[in-house]
C-alpha cells in the first residue's frame, strides 16, 4: 500500500492515514509510506494517493508518543514515517513496548527528536539579519540559513515574537518564512545567490565579536562542539575565528604578564570627621546629617553610599518613620523614593494627603544589603543595628517636632515604641507609650503590600488605605486623648 503525504511535516495527514491503516490492519511492512514535499502543493486536498477508508476499531496510545512523532516528522530522514507508523502498530500489539526504554525503534525515534532539537537550537542560535532596502522603501532584515531538518515552520514562531517589531526573511534552501510585523508567511525554498550582501551592522557585529572574544577562556574543542563547522561559512564572524584563537595564546601570555589593575572602589572613602560626643545631639538637621553620614557605630555605614535622614517641614501633624532607606534611597540620598515610596505617594494623592505637608523618615539610617551579582538586596537590620541608629532618630524627632507619629512597619514600631511590636494585632489605633507625649499610629511598611501575591493586594491596599486616613484624621484628637 503506498501512501502519500504532500506536506512532509503535517502530522495531523500522518495521523489520519495512520489511524486507518492500524484500524485496518494493515502491518507496517505492507506499507511505502513517501513525504516528499511537492512544490506548490501544501495541504491535503492535493494528496496524490489518500489512503483507502478501512473500518477497525481505533487504538490510543501514550501522549508522549504524539508529542515525540511531532518531533521526528521534522526529521529529513525519509523513513521517518515508516519508523513512527512502525512504532504505533508495535504499541497497539506489544503494550510492553511504551515501558522499553532500551527499545531499538524507539530509541532511534528518541536520537531524530533530539537531532531535530539540536537544529532547531542551532537555528535561533546562528541566524544572521541583514538589514536591507525592501521595493516599498522600508527596511527589511534578511537571513540565509540551511537546517538540517524540516525545522522552518517549527522555528518561525519563536522568531516572530523575538523580533516582533522587525519585519525580516529567513531564507533556506527548502522554506522561506517572513514576518511582516503581524503575521508569517511561508514559501518555497530560494537559492544561496538570494543571501543578501554584508550591511554596515555586519561590521559593527565583528568588532563587537573582537572586542568580547576572550582568550584565557577559548576550549577550541568546545567551540567547535557548540559552533560545528557546517555553520560557518554563514557566519559573518566565522572569518575571526582562525586568526583570534592563533593570537589567544600570546594574548594570554600578555595578560598573564601584565601587572595588576587596581581594584575598583564601588564608593568613595568617607572621612570619619564627625563623631557625635556621648549624649550629646546635633543642633539641627544638618548637623544630624552629617553626623548620621560619618557614624559607623555598627557595620551597616561602612557599606552604604550615604546616611539618608528624613525630608519635609518642621513642626509638622505627622512624621511618618519607615524602616531604612533601600537601594534607590541610598542612591539618592532622599527617604521614600523607591518603589514603596511610590507606593505610599499613590496612597497618599489617593486620600489627598500633600507628601510635602508630613515629615518622612526611617529608623535606621544607613542601606543594609546583601549583594547577588551586581543587585543589592535589601536586608533587614540587626535588632542590635537598630538599637545602635534608635539616638539619631530621637534626635530627628526632638529637632523636627511633630504631633504624632506614624510607625511604617515592625522596625519603625520597635523604634518609637521601645518594645516588640506584633503589626496585624495593634496596627490602626494611636498609642500612648512614648515619654515625650507623641503618640504613634502602627500600620504597614509599603514594602509589605509589594511582597504580596497580586490576589491579596487589593484587599490588603485598602485596609491600608483605611489606616492612613485614620492616622491623618485623628492626630489631634489623639493628642488630646
Ligand atoms: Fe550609625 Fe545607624 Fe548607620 Fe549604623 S545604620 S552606622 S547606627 S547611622
Amino acid at each position: 500500500m503506498h501512501v502519500r503525504l504532500d506536506n512532509p511535516i503535517d502530522l495531523d495527514a500522518f495521523r489520519r492515514h495512520a489511524r486507518q491503516l492500524l484500524a485496518g490492519g494493515v502491518p507496517p511492512e505492507q506499507v511505502e509510506w513517501n513525504g516528499e514535499r511537492v512544490a506548490g502543493l501544501f495541504n491535503e486536498t492535493n494528496e496524490v494517493s489518500p489512503t483507502p477508508l478501512i473500518a477497525g476499531t481505533p487504538h490510543a496510545v501514550p501522549a508522549s508518543f504524539v508529542a515525540l512523532c511531532g518531533d521526528v516528522i521534522l526529521h529529513r530522514d525519509p523513513q521517518r514515517f515508516a519508523l513512527m507508523y512502525r512504532l504505533l502498530w508495535r504499541l497497539a500489539h506489544e503494550p510492553a513496548l511504551r515501558h522499553d526504554p532500551l527499545d531499538a525503534d524507539m530509541m532511534q525515534a528518541q536520537l531524530m527528536a533530539k537531532a531535530v532539537h539540536r537544529d532547531i537550537h542551532k537555528m535561533r542560535a546562528f541566524v544572521r539579519f541583514t538589514r536591507v532596502m525592501g521595493d516599498d522603501g522600508l527596511d527589511r532584515h534578511v537571513a540565509w540559513f540551511e537546517p538540517d531538518h524540516h525545522i522552518v515552520e517549527a522555528n518561525a514562531p519563536f522568531f516572530a515574537r523575538r523580533f516582533a517589531q522587525m519585519r525580516w526573511a529567513i531564507l533556506t534552501p527548502e522554506r522561506c518564512v517572513e514576518w511582516n510585523g503581524e503575521a508569517l508567511a511561508f514559501r518555497d525554498g530560494a537559492d544561496r545567490r538570494e543571501k543578501p550582501p554584508p550591511d554596515a551592522g555586519e561590521q559593527l557585529w565583528l568588532t563587537y565579536y573582537e572586542h568580547i572574544f576572550n582568550p584565557a577562556r577559548l576550549k577550541v574543542a568546545m567551540m567547535r562542539r557548540e559552533m560545528p563547522r557546517r555553520y560557518w561559512h554563514n557566519l559573518p564572524e566565522a572569518a575571526l575565528i582562525q586568526p583570534l584563537t592563533d593570537a589567544a595564546e600570546a594574548r594570554s601570555q600578555s595578560m598573564i604578564d601584565a601587572p595588576p589593575t587596581a581594584a575598583r572602589r564601588i564608593r568613595a572613602p568617607i572621612a570619619l570627621h564627625v563623631r557625635p560626643a556621648e549624649g550629646v545631639a546635633p543642633a539641627d538637621l544638618g548637623e544630624l546629617r552629617a553626623a548620621a553620614h560619618a557614624c559607623r557605630a555598627c557595620p551597616i555605614g561602612a557599606l552604604a553610599t550615604q546616611a539618608v535622614c528624613g525630608e519635609g517641614p518642621l513642626a509638622p501633624r505627622h512624621m511618618l518613620v519607615g524602616e531604612q532607606p533601600g537601594d534607590q534611597e541610598d542612591l539618592a540620598g532622599r527617604p521614600f523614593v523607591g518603589p514603596a515610596g511610590q507606593l505610599l505617594d499613590r496612597a497618599m494623592a489617593q486620600l489627598g494627603w500633600a507628601r510635602d505637608s508630613v515629615y518622612l523618615a526611617n529608623a535606621v539610617k544607613h542601606f543594609k544589603y546583601e549583594l547577588r551579582g551586581k543587585r543589592r538586596i535589601h536586608k533587614t537590620a540587626a535588632q542590635r543595628e537598630a538599637d545602635a541608629c534608635a539616638h539619631w532618630l530621637d534626635s530627628e524627632i526632638s529637632l523636627v517636632r511633630p504631633e504624632g507619629l506614624v510607625a511604617l512597619g515592625a522596625t519603625a514600631a520597635r523604634a518609637l515604641l521601645g518594645r516588640p511590636v506584633a503589626v496585624q494585632a495593634e496596627r490602626g489605633a494611636w498609642l500612648h507609650e512614648r515619654s515625650d507625649g507623641r503618640p504613634v499610629f502602627v500600620t504597614l511598611h509599603p514594602s509589605a503590600l509589594l511582597r504580596l501575591a497580586d490576589g491579596e493586594r487589593v484587599e490588603a491596599y485598602a485596609r491600608w488605605l483605611d489606616d492612613l486616613e485614620r492616622a491623618r484624621g485623628t492626630v489631634s484628637a489623639a493628642i488630646a486623648a
